[in-house]
Protein backbone atom coordinates (compact mmCIF):
# COMPACT_ATOMS: atom_id res chain seq x y z
CA UNK A 1 0.00 0.00 0.00
CA UNK A 2 1.22 3.62 -0.56
CA UNK A 3 -0.06 6.23 1.99
CA UNK A 4 -1.71 9.39 0.78
CA UNK A 5 0.62 12.03 2.04
CA UNK A 6 -1.13 14.96 3.72
CA UNK A 7 -0.56 17.95 2.82
CA UNK A 8 -0.22 20.55 5.74
CA UNK A 9 0.65 23.52 4.08
CA UNK A 10 -2.46 23.31 1.73
CA UNK A 11 -4.39 22.55 5.24
CA UNK A 12 -2.49 25.42 7.07
CA UNK A 13 -3.64 27.85 3.95
CA UNK A 14 -7.31 26.56 4.11
CA UNK A 15 -7.51 27.53 8.04
CA UNK A 16 -5.66 30.87 6.91
CA UNK A 17 -8.43 31.78 4.75
CA UNK A 18 -11.00 31.50 7.63
CA UNK A 19 -8.84 33.25 9.65
CA UNK A 20 -8.50 35.78 7.26
CA UNK A 21 -12.29 36.05 7.30
CA UNK A 22 -12.66 36.46 10.99
CA UNK A 23 -9.90 38.97 11.18
CA UNK A 24 -11.89 41.06 8.57
CA UNK A 25 -14.92 40.93 10.09
CA UNK A 26 -13.03 42.40 13.47
CA UNK A 27 -11.45 44.78 11.80
CA UNK A 28 -14.32 46.50 10.32
CA UNK A 29 -15.56 46.73 13.52
CA UNK A 30 -12.19 48.72 14.44
CA UNK A 31 -9.93 45.66 16.18
CA UNK A 32 -7.16 45.08 15.05
CA UNK A 33 -5.90 41.67 16.34
CA UNK A 34 -2.40 42.11 17.85
CA UNK A 35 -0.27 39.03 19.45
CA UNK A 36 3.00 40.95 21.35
CA UNK A 37 5.87 38.49 20.51
CA UNK A 38 9.01 38.15 22.96
CA UNK A 39 11.93 37.14 21.96
CA UNK A 40 15.20 36.97 24.36
CA UNK A 41 18.80 36.37 22.71
CA UNK A 42 19.49 35.28 19.39
CA UNK A 43 18.97 31.83 18.61
CA UNK A 44 18.84 32.08 14.95
CA UNK A 45 16.08 28.58 15.02
CA UNK A 46 13.64 30.80 17.38
CA UNK A 47 14.49 33.96 15.50
CA UNK A 48 13.27 31.97 12.39
CA UNK A 49 10.18 30.98 13.96
CA UNK A 50 9.12 34.13 15.78
CA UNK A 51 9.61 35.59 11.93
CA UNK A 52 7.82 33.01 10.49
CA UNK A 53 5.00 33.71 12.95
CA UNK A 54 4.85 37.46 12.51
CA UNK A 55 5.07 36.83 8.65
CA UNK A 56 1.89 34.88 8.95
CA UNK A 57 0.34 36.99 11.20
CA UNK A 58 0.71 40.06 8.58
CA UNK A 59 -0.36 37.74 5.78
CA UNK A 60 -3.66 37.37 7.32
CA UNK A 61 -4.14 41.04 8.38
CA UNK A 62 -3.34 41.02 12.17
CA UNK A 63 -0.13 42.96 14.13
CA UNK A 64 1.89 42.10 16.02
CA UNK A 65 4.30 43.81 18.77
CA UNK A 66 7.91 43.13 18.77
CA UNK A 67 10.21 42.61 21.68
CA UNK A 68 13.20 41.51 20.76
CA UNK A 69 15.47 41.35 24.26
CA UNK A 70 18.86 40.81 24.79
CA UNK A 71 19.82 37.43 25.86
CA UNK A 72 21.17 38.67 29.29
CA UNK A 73 17.53 40.35 30.16
CA UNK A 74 16.71 39.04 34.01
CA UNK A 75 13.76 37.60 35.29
CA UNK A 76 12.27 40.91 36.59
CA UNK A 77 12.59 42.72 33.32
CA UNK A 78 10.70 39.74 31.67
CA UNK A 79 8.07 39.90 33.66
CA UNK A 80 7.39 43.37 34.11
CA UNK A 81 7.34 43.55 30.34
CA UNK A 82 5.05 40.64 30.28
CA UNK A 83 2.38 42.99 33.09
CA UNK A 84 2.44 45.53 30.67
CA UNK A 85 1.38 43.73 27.46
CA UNK A 86 -0.93 42.02 29.54
CA UNK A 87 -2.61 45.92 30.55
CA UNK A 88 -2.15 47.11 27.19
CA UNK A 89 -5.88 46.67 25.74
CA UNK A 90 -4.73 46.50 21.93
CA UNK A 91 -2.27 43.38 22.64
CA UNK A 92 -4.70 40.41 22.79
CA UNK A 93 -2.18 37.46 22.06
CA UNK A 94 0.83 37.02 23.89
CA UNK A 95 3.83 34.51 22.54
CA UNK A 96 7.04 34.39 24.33
CA UNK A 97 9.69 32.09 22.51
CA UNK A 98 10.54 28.90 24.14
CA UNK A 99 13.03 28.14 25.22
CA UNK A 100 14.06 30.87 27.34
CA UNK A 101 17.95 31.40 28.67
CA UNK A 102 18.74 28.76 31.66
CA UNK A 103 18.85 31.61 34.01
CA UNK A 104 15.29 32.50 33.63
CA UNK A 105 12.45 30.57 35.03
CA UNK A 106 10.16 29.27 32.27
CA UNK A 107 7.34 28.45 34.46
CA UNK A 108 7.16 31.51 35.86
CA UNK A 109 7.26 33.29 32.87
CA UNK A 110 4.44 31.38 31.05
CA UNK A 111 2.09 31.51 34.44
CA UNK A 112 2.68 35.78 34.56
CA UNK A 113 0.47 35.69 31.33
CA UNK A 114 -3.13 36.60 31.45
CA UNK A 115 -4.94 33.47 30.54
CA UNK A 116 -7.22 35.29 28.57
CA UNK A 117 -4.43 36.26 26.06
CA UNK A 118 -2.02 32.88 26.15
CA UNK A 119 -2.69 31.93 22.54
CA UNK A 120 0.37 29.61 23.31
CA UNK A 121 -2.52 27.29 25.77
CA UNK A 122 0.99 26.81 28.31
CA UNK A 123 -0.37 28.61 31.01
CA UNK A 124 -1.48 25.99 34.14
CA UNK A 125 -5.02 27.60 33.97
CA UNK A 126 -4.99 26.33 30.13
CA UNK A 127 -3.73 23.34 30.68
CA UNK A 128 -6.56 22.64 33.35
CA UNK A 129 -9.28 23.84 31.21
CA UNK A 130 -8.38 21.44 28.80
CA UNK A 131 -7.92 18.64 30.83
CA UNK A 132 -11.62 19.48 32.87
CA UNK A 133 -12.67 19.61 29.25
CA UNK A 134 -13.25 23.28 29.67
CA UNK A 135 -13.26 26.23 26.96
CA UNK A 136 -9.60 27.80 26.67
CA UNK A 137 -6.15 28.09 24.66
CA UNK A 138 -5.25 24.92 23.63
CA UNK A 139 -1.40 24.15 22.55
CA UNK A 140 -0.99 24.89 19.04
CA UNK A 141 1.01 21.49 17.78
CA UNK A 142 -1.69 19.12 19.40
CA UNK A 143 -4.79 21.26 17.69
CA UNK A 144 -2.90 21.05 14.45
CA UNK A 145 -2.24 17.59 14.59
CA UNK A 146 -6.77 17.14 15.71
CA UNK A 147 -7.51 19.52 12.77
CA UNK A 148 -5.26 17.57 10.54
CA UNK A 149 -7.07 14.30 11.17
CA UNK A 150 -9.99 16.08 10.19
CA UNK A 151 -9.54 17.38 7.42
CA UNK A 152 -8.06 13.76 6.27
CA UNK A 153 -11.87 12.57 7.49
CA UNK A 154 -9.62 10.23 9.87
CA UNK A 155 -12.13 8.48 12.07
CA UNK A 156 -11.57 9.44 15.53
CA UNK A 157 -14.32 8.30 17.61
CA UNK A 158 -13.50 5.33 18.90
CA UNK A 159 -10.34 4.81 17.26
CA UNK A 160 -7.22 3.82 19.19
CA UNK A 161 -4.54 6.60 18.92
CA UNK A 162 -0.90 6.08 20.08
CA UNK A 163 0.80 9.15 21.02
CA UNK A 164 4.63 8.71 21.25
CA UNK A 165 5.64 11.58 23.70
CA UNK A 166 4.79 12.93 27.02
CA UNK A 167 6.24 16.55 26.80
CA UNK A 168 3.99 19.49 28.16
CA UNK A 169 3.81 21.52 24.53
CA UNK A 170 2.89 18.32 22.13
CA UNK A 171 2.40 14.73 23.72
CA UNK A 172 0.03 15.74 26.83
CA UNK A 173 -2.23 18.16 25.79
CA UNK A 174 -3.18 15.80 22.84
CA UNK A 175 -3.67 12.98 24.93
CA UNK A 176 -5.77 15.35 26.74
CA UNK A 177 -7.61 16.58 23.58
CA UNK A 178 -7.70 12.72 22.11
CA UNK A 179 -9.75 11.86 24.79
CA UNK A 180 -12.15 14.25 25.33
CA UNK A 181 -16.01 13.04 24.26
CA UNK A 182 -15.92 15.29 21.05
CA UNK A 183 -12.94 13.40 20.05
CA UNK A 184 -13.53 10.58 21.95
CA UNK A 185 -10.73 8.17 20.79
CA UNK A 186 -9.06 5.29 23.21
CA UNK A 187 -5.57 6.97 23.76
CA UNK A 188 -2.23 5.20 24.60
CA UNK A 189 0.30 7.38 25.82
CA UNK A 190 4.47 6.07 25.06
CA UNK A 191 7.48 7.12 26.32
CA UNK A 192 10.72 6.15 27.55
CA UNK A 193 9.86 3.89 30.09
CA UNK A 194 7.28 2.25 27.80
CA UNK A 195 8.62 -1.39 27.32
CA UNK A 196 8.56 -2.78 24.03
CA UNK A 197 6.99 0.36 22.02
CA UNK A 198 6.25 -1.99 18.89
CA UNK A 199 3.86 -3.41 21.19
CA UNK A 200 1.89 -0.66 21.33
CA UNK A 201 2.03 1.15 18.03
CA UNK A 202 0.98 -1.68 16.04
CA UNK A 203 -2.50 -1.62 17.65
CA UNK A 204 -2.70 1.96 16.46
CA UNK A 205 -5.27 3.09 14.17
CA UNK A 206 -3.60 6.63 14.66
CA UNK A 207 -0.19 6.89 15.49
CA UNK A 208 1.60 10.19 16.19
CA UNK A 209 5.12 10.34 16.73
CA UNK A 210 6.71 13.27 18.94
CA UNK A 211 9.49 11.95 20.44
CA UNK A 212 12.19 14.46 18.66
CA UNK A 213 14.02 10.87 17.79
CA UNK A 214 14.92 10.84 13.79
CA UNK A 215 14.00 7.54 12.43
CA UNK A 216 12.35 5.77 15.61
CA UNK A 217 9.32 4.58 14.04
CA UNK A 218 10.34 2.63 11.28
CA UNK A 219 7.49 0.20 9.08
CA UNK A 220 7.05 -2.71 11.19
CA UNK A 221 6.29 -0.51 13.73
CA UNK A 222 2.72 0.29 11.98
CA UNK A 223 -0.27 -1.34 11.05
CA UNK A 224 -1.27 -1.73 8.13
CA UNK A 225 -3.90 0.86 6.87
CA UNK A 226 -2.92 3.21 10.15
CA UNK A 227 -3.02 7.20 9.67
CA UNK A 228 1.01 8.18 10.50
CA UNK A 229 1.58 11.69 12.04
CA UNK A 230 5.09 12.48 12.49
CA UNK A 231 5.28 15.73 14.66
CA UNK A 232 9.07 14.81 15.38
CA UNK A 233 11.85 17.94 13.89
CA UNK A 234 15.09 16.47 13.48
CA UNK A 235 18.54 17.79 11.99
CA UNK A 236 20.03 15.04 10.63
CA UNK A 237 23.67 15.87 9.26
CA UNK A 238 23.89 15.68 5.24
CA UNK A 239 27.07 16.90 3.88
CA UNK A 240 25.05 17.04 0.43
CA UNK A 241 22.85 19.63 1.69
CA UNK A 242 23.59 23.07 1.83
CA UNK A 243 23.01 23.49 5.33
CA UNK A 244 24.97 20.53 5.95
CA UNK A 245 21.55 18.97 7.68
CA UNK A 246 18.36 17.64 6.69
CA UNK A 247 15.40 17.61 8.38
CA UNK A 248 13.80 14.34 9.31
CA UNK A 249 10.73 13.04 11.32
CA UNK A 250 10.39 10.58 14.04
CA UNK A 251 9.29 8.18 11.39
CA UNK A 252 10.81 6.50 8.36
CA UNK A 253 8.90 7.94 5.84
CA UNK A 254 9.60 5.64 2.95
CA UNK A 255 9.32 2.23 5.08
CA UNK A 256 6.22 3.96 6.78
CA UNK A 257 4.30 5.28 3.65
CA UNK A 258 4.54 1.80 2.51
CA UNK A 259 2.37 0.55 5.16
CA UNK A 260 0.47 3.93 6.34
CA UNK A 261 -3.00 4.84 4.63
CA UNK A 262 -1.93 8.28 5.29
CA UNK A 263 1.13 9.58 6.22
CA UNK A 264 2.43 13.37 7.12
CA UNK A 265 5.57 14.33 5.41
CA UNK A 266 8.53 16.65 7.62
CA UNK A 267 8.46 19.02 6.76
CA UNK A 268 5.67 19.97 5.33
CA UNK A 269 3.24 18.19 7.76
CA UNK A 270 2.49 18.98 10.79
CA UNK A 271 4.47 21.98 11.08
CA UNK A 272 2.92 24.71 8.73
CA UNK A 273 0.00 23.75 10.89
CA UNK A 274 1.19 24.76 14.66
CA UNK A 275 1.34 28.12 12.96
CA UNK A 276 -2.06 27.94 11.48
CA UNK A 277 -3.72 27.28 14.48
CA UNK A 278 -1.88 30.19 16.48
CA UNK A 279 -3.60 32.65 14.35
CA UNK A 280 -6.54 30.60 14.95
CA UNK A 281 -6.04 31.37 18.79
CA UNK A 282 -5.16 34.46 18.31
CA UNK A 283 -8.22 35.35 16.14
CA UNK A 284 -9.83 33.82 18.84
CA UNK A 285 -8.34 36.00 21.97
CA UNK A 286 -9.43 39.28 19.86
CA UNK A 287 -13.13 37.99 19.87
CA UNK A 288 -13.00 37.15 23.14
CA UNK A 289 -11.80 40.84 24.04
CA UNK A 290 -14.74 42.12 22.50
P1 LIG B 1 10.59 16.70 24.22
O1 LIG B 1 10.16 17.71 25.23
O2 LIG B 1 12.02 16.37 24.07
O3 LIG B 1 9.80 15.36 24.55
C1 LIG B 1 10.06 14.18 23.86
C2 LIG B 1 9.22 13.06 24.43
O4 LIG B 1 9.47 11.88 23.66
C3 LIG B 1 9.54 12.73 25.89
O5 LIG B 1 8.32 12.53 26.59
C4 LIG B 1 10.35 11.45 25.80
O6 LIG B 1 10.11 10.56 26.86
C5 LIG B 1 9.80 10.80 24.54
N1 LIG B 1 10.80 9.97 23.90
C6 LIG B 1 12.06 10.31 23.51
N2 LIG B 1 12.70 9.25 23.00
C7 LIG B 1 11.83 8.22 23.05
C8 LIG B 1 11.91 6.86 22.72
N3 LIG B 1 13.04 6.34 22.19
N4 LIG B 1 10.85 6.06 22.93
C9 LIG B 1 9.71 6.56 23.47
N5 LIG B 1 9.58 7.85 23.83
C10 LIG B 1 10.62 8.67 23.63
O7 LIG B 1 10.09 17.07 22.77
P2 LIG B 1 8.82 17.95 22.26
O8 LIG B 1 9.04 19.36 22.56
O9 LIG B 1 7.54 17.29 22.63
O10 LIG B 1 9.03 17.74 20.70
C11 LIG B 1 9.01 16.46 20.11
C12 LIG B 1 9.41 16.59 18.65
O11 LIG B 1 8.43 17.36 17.99
C13 LIG B 1 10.73 17.33 18.43
O12 LIG B 1 11.37 16.77 17.30
C14 LIG B 1 10.30 18.74 18.13
O13 LIG B 1 11.24 19.44 17.32
C15 LIG B 1 9.02 18.48 17.38
N6 LIG B 1 8.06 19.58 17.41
C16 LIG B 1 7.51 19.95 16.25
C17 LIG B 1 6.57 20.95 16.22
C18 LIG B 1 5.97 21.33 14.92
O14 LIG B 1 5.35 22.35 14.82
N7 LIG B 1 6.11 20.50 13.88
C19 LIG B 1 6.17 21.58 17.40
C20 LIG B 1 6.73 21.16 18.60
C21 LIG B 1 7.66 20.14 18.61
P3 LIG B 1 10.50 10.88 28.41
O15 LIG B 1 9.42 11.81 28.88
O16 LIG B 1 10.43 9.56 29.05
O17 LIG B 1 11.86 11.50 28.36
Amino acid sequence: MAALVIDGKAAAQKSGEEVRERVRFLREKGTIPCLGVILVGEDPASLSYVTAKEKALAETGMASRDLRLAADTDEATLLSHIAALNEDPAVHGILVQLPLPAHIREDRVISAIDPRKDVDGFHPVSVGNLVLGKRGFVPCTPQGVVTLLREMNIPLAGAHAVVVGRSNIVGKPLVNLLSRREINATVTLCHTGTRDLARYTLDADILIAAAGKAGLITADMIREGAAVIDVGVNRVPDPSAKKGYRLRGDVDFEGAAERASVITPVPGGVGPMTIAMLLRNVVQAAEDSE
